[in-house]
């Protein structure tokens, strides 16, 4: 990312909003935000397979595997505001299981983009469908919307939940079922 060029547009963009980007408090203003954009959409020019890679363990558990509340922060693509909220995995190993601290920065990964909380969560399962072979991969997201608390609907308490199931957590009520009451229960302390 050229943070100069995304600089020159943010003190453009400053004029455009009716500010003096000229004003003391205003002065390092585009240079701060172009290396915020730069760190929230760090994700572009991240690889989640070599994120993964080397913290994938061959193991021969077949027990579901369970993650709570992985924090997601992201930007929505329709308003580029904040979303955040909490991520929840689960997922059964065939062969091989993946390194906790890896899925949250598989997670930040997905989230440093523009982003939909739907898409977000579905590409989370995939890559760790991708990477472990699961039997099946749950994952279930909460988050709020800047977007929606902050303008005219203000919706100050929705919490948007969005899911992605594969596998046998797709094909068996049973396994979903589990997993949704492992991390449904346990969400209730
Ligand atoms: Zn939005």
């Amino acid at each position: 990312m050229n943070t100069e060029r995304v600089a020159e547009l943010i003190h453009s963009l400053l004029i455009e909003l009716g500010e003096d980007p000229n004003r003391e408090g205003l002065a390092r203003t585009p240079q701060r935000v172009a290396e915020a954009y730069a760190y929230l959409t760090s994700g572009y020019r991240e690889d989640p397979e070599a994120i993964i890679n080397g913290a994938v363990f061959e193991a021969c558990s077949n027990n579901m595997i369970i993650c709570r509340d992985i924090e997601v922060y992201s930007l929505c693509e329709h308003h580029m505001l904040p979303f955040f909220g909490r991520c929840h995995v689960g997922y059964i190993a065939q062969s091989h299981v993946i390194g906790l601290s890896k899925l949250a920065r598989l997670v930040d990964c997905y989230a440093r983009r523009l982003q939909i909380q739907e898409r977000l969560t579905a590409h989370v399962a995939q890559a760790i469908m991708d990477a472990t072979e699961a039997e099946g991969v749950g994952v279930v997201m909460e988050c709020r919307h800047l977007c929606m608390m902050m303008r005219g609907v203000a919706k100050q308490n929705s919490l948007m939940t969005t899911s992605s199931v594969l596998g046998s957590f797709h094909d068996e009520e049973a396994t979903r079922m589990e997993f949704l009451d492992l991390i449904g229960r346990e969400m209730r302390h």
